[in-house]
This record gives C-alpha cells, sequence and structure tokens, in this order.
C-alpha cells in the first residue's frame, strides 16, 4: 500500500475575534496570548519549504484561531497552495474569493465554520454562498453545542437552498456540569445524526473512542503544528494533558517520527485515529 503524504494540522495563531463559549481555547484564551508567534512571511515559507523538500507536496490543515486574522494571511497562504496541498478552517467568508484567485489551481480547500453566537445566520450564509462561487469552499461546519442542536434543522434549510451543505462536529467539552460528547442524549444524537461529519470515511464519534496504548502513525504520517512551530503527534495527544513536542518546524533538522508509537491519550477526539492507527 502507497503511504499517504504527510498531513500537518497547523494552529497559525490563537487570536480570534470570536469568544465562543464551546472553543477549545475559551477558559484558556487570555494565557495563550503570549504563545502567539509572528516571524514573519519568509521565516514560515522557509519552515514549509524544507518540509516540501524533505517530504514532497503535504496536506497542510490550516487553523486557528481565526487564519484570515493572522498577518498578510491571503498573500502568504496563496504561496503555502505552492508548495502544499492547503485546507483552512475559518470563520470569515470574506476573504475567501481573493484568496481563491491568488492560489494554486487545485491546491486550496476551505471549510468555514458557522457561529451562531457571532454572527447571524442569514449574514453568514450569504458570506458563505458568495465564497462558495469562487469553488474552494466546500462546506459550512457547525458545532454541536447542546443549545443548537434543536434548531439543526432550520440552520441546514438555510444552508442547502444556496446549495451549501452543512456538517456537524460533536461537542467535546463541559456543558451544565456534563461532559460531551458522552453526555448526549439519545435524542441530541437523533438531532445530530443526519449531519454528522466524518473524517477518512469515518464518522466523527458520538461516544469517545479509547485508544490508549494502541499504536499509532501520529508523528510519522501526522503532526500538530502551534503557533510557535512546535510540533505534537496529534491533537488527541494534547487534549487536556500537555505532552512534549518531538520537534520544532522552524528548525532546518525538523523530522516527523521514523514509525508507530502507542497513542498516549485516553481518547482521540479529533477522529485523527480513523487514518493513524497502525
Ligand atoms: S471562531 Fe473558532 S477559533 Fe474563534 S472562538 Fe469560535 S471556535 Fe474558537
Ligand atoms: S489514536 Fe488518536 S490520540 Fe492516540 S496517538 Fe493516535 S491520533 Fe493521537
Amino acid at each position: 500500500m502507497a503511504m499517504r503524504p504527510p498531513h500537518f494540522d497547523w494552529s497559525i495563531h490563537y487570536r480570534c475575534p470570536n469568544d465562543c463559549p464551546y472553543c477549545w481555547y475559551h477558559a484558556v484564551r487570555p494565557t495563550l496570548e503570549p504563545a502567539n508567534f509572528y516571524p514573519g512571511a519568509e521565516t514560515v515559507l522557509a519552515a514549509w519549504r524544507r518540509i516540501r523538500e524533505k517530504y514532497g507536496e503535504c496536506e497542510l490543515s490550516i487553523t486557528g484561531g481565526e487564519p484570515f486574522s493572522y498577518p498578510g494571511f491571503i498573500p502568504l497562504c496563496a504561496e503555502l497552495t505552492r508548495l502544499h496541498r492547503v485546507f483552512i478552517a475559518t470563520a470569515q467568508c470574506a476573504g475567501i474569493p481573493e484568496l481563491a484567485s491568488l492560489s494554486e489551481k487545485g491546491k486550496l480547500e476551505i471549510s468555514a465554520s458557522f457561529h451562531p453566537e457571532s454572527v447571524a445566520l442569514e449574514t453568514f450564509a450569504e458570506g458563505a454562498w458568495k465564497a462558495a462561487a469562487s469553488g474552494v469552499l466546500k462546506r459550512v461546519w457547525l458545532v454541536g453545542w447542546p443549545p443548537f442542536l434543536e434548531r439543526l434543522s432550520s440552520y441546514n434549510a438555510e444552508f442547502s437552498r444556496r446549495g451549501i451543505e452543512m456538517k456537524v462536529y460533536p461537542f467535546w467539552g463541559n456543558w451544565a456540569g456534563r461532559e460531551y460528547p458522552a453526555a448526549y442524549t439519545q435524542a441530541q444524537r437523533e438531532l445530530i445524526a443526519p449531519y454528522l461529519g466524518a473524517r477518512e470515511g469515518q464518522n466523527m464519534q458520538l461516544v469517545p473512542k479509547k485508544t490508549a496504548g494502541l499504536p499509532c502513525r501520529a508523528g510519522q504520517l501526522h503532526a500538530v503544528i502551534h503557533p510557535d512551530g512546535n510540533a505534537f503527534r496529534c491533537g488527541g495527544e494534547n487534549y487536556r494533558r500537555q505532552q512534549a513536542p518531538f520537534g520544532n518546524i522552524f528548525s532546518p533538522d525538523f523530522a516527523l517520527l521514523d514509525g508507530p508509537a502507542p497513542c498516549r491519550a485516553d481518547v482521540c477526539p479529533h477522529n485523527e485515529w480513523a487514518f493513524l492507527l497502525a
């Protein structure tokens, strides 16, 4: 079986104009500001160029924070599409047409996240519809935060009448004293089911998957990159339990791991297991 190209999940920075109550960073956002790192486009491009020279064209998923709030993001990202296949998760659709016009054709894909506490549905859907005309916006995502679940079908109706697919990520975290996604009721699971997202063909988990100790190619075929360039095996290992980085992409001798290693997390919330378990 041919080895797939390495995949990187890059939290480009932690800043975001929104402050969603279900955000991974909601409780710790003020403490994250010192961890933002803006070394300049040339340094950033040099790091991803070295990775291209070492591993060929990779899959580079850019998340945040809000990627479009990163200084000089549009020209930087357009250059990155000449090195790697780039996927972006953003809550801001306004910059998408310009980025699409500057990027390498066929190398950019964008998912737009709808955050109902930050923007009106119609406003967001209209922006997504305009962005979709650029051909790079593939779908809209929504977090399955319990207060949203009764409204999923009306959200979906608004997007689908504009020809846009809506998918739902299960919520991971505490709401009203209960730990999700394990706390979803059967009725809530049924509300999510028609829109449940998938990764690598595997549905996102509504019941946490236990992965501790299983051999996994996280770190070999996949890495999570923090704004300062530190590389971790995966998001799962960093979920509530900080692990040491195995390298830093700004270091000239950065390298991925040579092979699989046991999972050090209890559960794998980002569904990375779907393409990484050995
Ligand atoms: S838009 Fe995304 S990054 Fe920003 S606060 Fe909301 S969930 Fe977090
Ligand atoms: S199973 Fe998931 S959490 Fe565990 S090492 Fe692999 S990717 Fe990370």
